[in-house]
């Protein structure tokens, strides 16, 4: 019999009728049935979460998979744009100088005749 003024057994740390072995057994009997249960409950929800956790990380490797793809693409379409960008440099360069080259030869008879003018001078 369970009453509240009974003090909680120490074998089985449940209330019931002091010294009353065939109580206690069926309260541990409860207990074990309880455990049981939990167990079987807390089973069911890591077979749940594993399921989840191996579904999230086939999904993650899909993802980084994809991602890693993308920047390989990124790195591989900058990588021809820095070229393009080499040669048009390249060539901007060679232009400057031919255009530097005739520039001189345009000036510097200019320049000698100048000087030559300026010393018949004096
Ligand atoms: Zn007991």
């Amino acid at each position: 019999m369970i009453h509240h003024s009974n003090t909680i057994c120490d074998d089985c740390g449940e209330r019931h009728t002091p010294g009353n072995s065939a109580e206690c057994i069926e309260d541990l009997q409860k207990q074990i049935i309880r455990n049981k249960d939990e167990i079987a409950a807390l089973k069911d929800e890591n077979t749940a979460l594993t399921v989840a956790l191996t579904e999230q990380r086939r999904r993650m490797g899909a993802e980084y998979d994809n991602l890693d793809e993308k920047l390989k693409n990124v790195q591989s379409i900058a990588a021809r744009e820095i070229q393009k960008y080499r040669i048009v440099m390249e060539k901007i360069k060679e232009e400057h100088d031919t255009y530097q080259r005739a520039n001189w030869d345009y000036i510097m008879p200019l320049v000698e005749e100048a000087l030559k003018a300026a010393t018949d001078e004096s």
